[in-house]
């Protein structure tokens, strides 16, 4: 007799992921994330990774984090509203707000939280949320937590956001527009002017997702909104603390007015312990380093313009970026993932990405240069991207 508890229903769709082909093990990392990594055990130059700036494994960072958790221990306690708020986390928001030249800072424990919490304390019935088709998971899964309707119009196609802000303006009371400041599979940046004036002659609020901006675009990498210079016009502006500034967390910033309503109305905050000293500590210290100086950025774009440039020059199809994120754009879907698997073997590691988080027959890699990244072992990724596209036919 079968038991419940053998999860036979679970079984079966992991069967079916596997008759699929797309059943997998999750690959496992021997070192810190840094340009040069061991894989499964083997040495491998790291082009998947979202650590932006190569702080993840910063001394600095590492060092704020040691010093931190000599003076607070190694987790926080609490809640927020209980007595996990320590003095490091405001001054961490402080730092923040100052940094991204808004009025507040909001923090969270993750990119993902802070999406969950904010668009939820924010909206509710009679609200509607307009949203990108292509906006991350956590906004779709923040949405759906929030009571607003529901508004999706075509990537960055301006002409269907109007229509149906046209359409909204008087059937709800607020309009809340949002999206993606950098769209994390293209490397496209949001027309966040567009949409700002949209907003304004609509009078609806917006919200960015600065999670692949933040530390990239702007003035030491202070976002999307420093790039175009929306300082002011942008109501609720999010960025995370796990991508380019290496560690974790996420926040928005905007108006004290938002920051005094989040900290009683943000479930995240409410309800799960906030973020641990070593984390605060460390992320205190990269966002200082990108205030001290432009060093970082600079790198970084400089990296990404030399790949990209080496790339498009062998004849590799890297889309429409305009950001470090440089999709090679292979087509089929099993071809894709045999291109990974080969860039692999010769001690490459690029993810591949294909239907479903792609169009179909749009599958890539994604290369993510990093400011870590020395020319040697990005002229030894091209000399390999070269080896296997000649190889496969692709060149
Ligand atoms: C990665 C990502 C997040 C999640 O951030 P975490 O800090 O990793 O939870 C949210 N939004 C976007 C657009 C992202 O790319």
């Amino acid at each position: 007799m079968s038991s419940v508890h053998e999860l036979d229903f679970l079984k079966e769709k992991i069967q079916e992921l596997k008759d699929q082909g797309v059943y997998r093990k999750l690959p496992v990392l021997g070192t810190a994330s840094q340009a040069e990594v061991i894989l499964n055990g083997n040495k491998v130059i790291n082009l998947s990774s979202n650590n932006y700036l190569g702080f993840a494994n910063h001394p600095r960072l590492k060092k704020g984090a040691i010093e931190a958790i000599e003076k607070y221990g190694a987790g926080s306690g609490a809640v927020r509203t209980i007595i996990g708020n320590m003095d490091i986390h405001e001054e961490l928001e402080s730092l923040l707000a100052e940094f991204k030249r808004e009025e507040a800072a909001f923090l969270y424990q993750s990119g993902f939280n802070c999406n969950a919490g904010t668009i939820q304390a924010v909206t509710e019935a009679g609200d509607i949320i307009i949203s990108d088709e292509l906006n991350h998971a956590s906004i779709i899964d923040g949405t759906r937590l929030s009571k607003a309707a529901r508004g999706i119009y075509k990537h960055s196609d301006m002409d269907g956001l109007e229509a149906i802000l046209k359409e909204s303006r008087d059937k709800y009371k607020n309009i809340l527009i949002i999206t993606d400041g950098v769209f994390s599979m293209d490397g496209d940046i949001a027309k966040l002017p567009e949409i700002v004036q949209l907003a304004e002659k609509y009078e609806a609020m917006t919200y960015v997702d600065d999670a692949h901006g933040s530390g990239v675009l702007g003035e030491s990498g202070r976002g999307t909104v420093d790039h175009f210079g929306l300082h002011g016009r942008v109501d609720f502006s999010i960025g995370t603390l796990s991508k380019a500034i290496g560690v974790v967390g996420g926040y928005v910033a905007g108006s004290q007015t938002m920051y005094e309503w989040l900290s009683h109305r943000a479930r995240p905050i409410l309800f799960s312990t906030s973020l641990p000293p070593a984390a605060v500590g460390a992320i205190i210290e990269a966002i200082k380093m990108l205030m001290e100086s432009t060093e970082y950025t600079d790198r970084l774009w400089e990296n990404a313009g030399y790949f990209k440039e080496k790339l498009g020059k062998l004849g590799f199809n890297t889309g429409h970026s305009e950001t470090p994120i440089t999709p090679v754009i292979i087509g089929e879907e099993s071809k894709t993932m045999e291109f990974s698997k080969k860039l692999l073997d010769n001690g490459v590691y690029v993810s591949g990405i294909v239907f479903p988080t792609v169009p179909k027959g749009s599958g890539r890699v994604r290369c993510m240069v990093t400011a870590a990244h020395t020319k040697d072992q990005l002229d030894e990724a091209v000399r390999v991207f070269e080896l296997v596209g000649k190889e496969m036919g692709i060149l």
